[in-house]
């Protein structure tokens, strides 16, 4: 069943897009919790972190490529956190696996 990130990378839901080559596609989040707020991820539909492949590690590692390169682009690059979160308890609302790229402001405590 295709997720928002899923529409938003078929361009049936509108988003702000702010990198993307054939695997990867970042956008900013719709609700900010922080002046940078990007949601990076690959295409492929991925349920989260805890159902990813050993094949799907190259796409992962290729999110984090593309993190530090934007972390750049926004520059927030001496201070951001890039987070997942895996499973309702952490919080997870959309099942896309996606990496949070926020910054631009002081983060507190994870909690
Ligand atoms: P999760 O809670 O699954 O870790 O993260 C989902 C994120 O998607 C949230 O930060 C939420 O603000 C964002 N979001 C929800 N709906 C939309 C949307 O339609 N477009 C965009 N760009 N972000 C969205």
């Amino acid at each position: 069943m295709s997720t928002i990130f899923g529409k938003i990378i078929k361009r049936e839901l509108p988003a702000e897009i702010v990198f993307e080559n054939d695997r990867i596609i970042a956008i900013k989040d719709k609700y900010p919790a922080a002046p940078v707020h990007l949601l990076i991820m690959p295409k492929k539909e991925i349920k989260d972190i805890q159902s990813a492949s050993k094949e799907d590690l190259t796409l992962i590692s290729e999110c984090i490529t593309v993190a530090q390169e934007l972390a750049k682009k926004f520059n927030v690059q001496d201070g951001y956190r890039l987070i997942t979160n895996n499973g309702p308890t952490a919080g997870q609302t959309i099942y896309h696996l996606h990496f949070h790229l926020v910054g631009g402001r002081q983060l507190g405590a994870l909690g």
